[in-house]
């Protein structure tokens, strides 16, 4: 659902540009709304939340797909954890949907979708687990990595039931902005993938703008 923001971008508390293989690690709290702008277009952010207090709770896909009855995120989407709390609420978008069910990129998968020798090649997971190794102060480790969300990514369910990495849908200047509803720690993996042709090969800055 397109939903419109009335916040204005100057207003922000807090402006960061992510380069395209780099990941964005930090607590936005209880009543703060933050935005991930795609600033070029068919961008994917690969997205956790944690629980700032307790990192073992955590956004749940199931259980958050499971309660709105819809397999795609959109304005209205109530982001739950595994322990079914609300952790944050989507507020507003301009993209329309968001996958939740295709996962992140790996070397593993890298080598299963694309092709044997592209395992070394930087993947969302390598970022997780760079920016958990280089964030001691969270106490997270490998462990902590799970499933996420991809903001700006078209995954649309077949109909016979698979899953189909689509054209992107998004676009220059398209975002989604979320309300948090506790305290979390937002981990995003701003994508480094070179070989999918969702981003016509192109990976692109995203910016996360928030609001106090
Ligand atoms: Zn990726």
């Amino acid at each position: 659902m397109i939903k419109e923001s009335l916040l204005v971008a100057e207003q922000a508390s807090q402006r960061e540009v992510v380069p395209a293989g780099d990941y964005y690690m930090k607590v936005v709290k209880a009543g703060q709304v933050f935005r991930i702008l795609d600033l070029e277009g068919n961008q994917a952010a690969d997205t956790l939340f944690y629980n700032a207090d307790d990192p073992s709770e955590r956004y749940s896909a199931m259980d958050t797909i499971r309660e709105q009855g819809n397999v795609y995120l959109s304005a209205g989407s109530k982001l739950l954890s595994n322990e079914g709390n609300l952790m944050l609420e989507i507020v507003a978008d301009t993209c329309g949907r968001h996958d939740t069910l295709g996962g992140a990129c790996a070397s593993e998968s890298n080598t299963v979708r694309y092709a044997l020798e592209k395992k070394c090649m930087h993947a969302c997971r390598d970022s997780w687990l760079l920016a958990v190794a280089e964030n001691e102060q969270f106490g997270m480790s490998k462990r902590d990595i799970t499933h996420n969300i991809n903001f700006f990514m078209n995954v649309p369910v077949t109909a016979d039931g698979g899953l189909s990495f689509a054209d992107g849908i998004s676009g220059a200047g398209k975002y989604v902005e979320m309300k948090a509803a506790m305290d979390v720690i937002v981990l995003i993996s701003n994508c480094p993938q070179l070989n999918n042709p969702c981003n016509a090969y192109n990976p692109t800055p995203v910016e996360v703008l928030i609001w106090d």
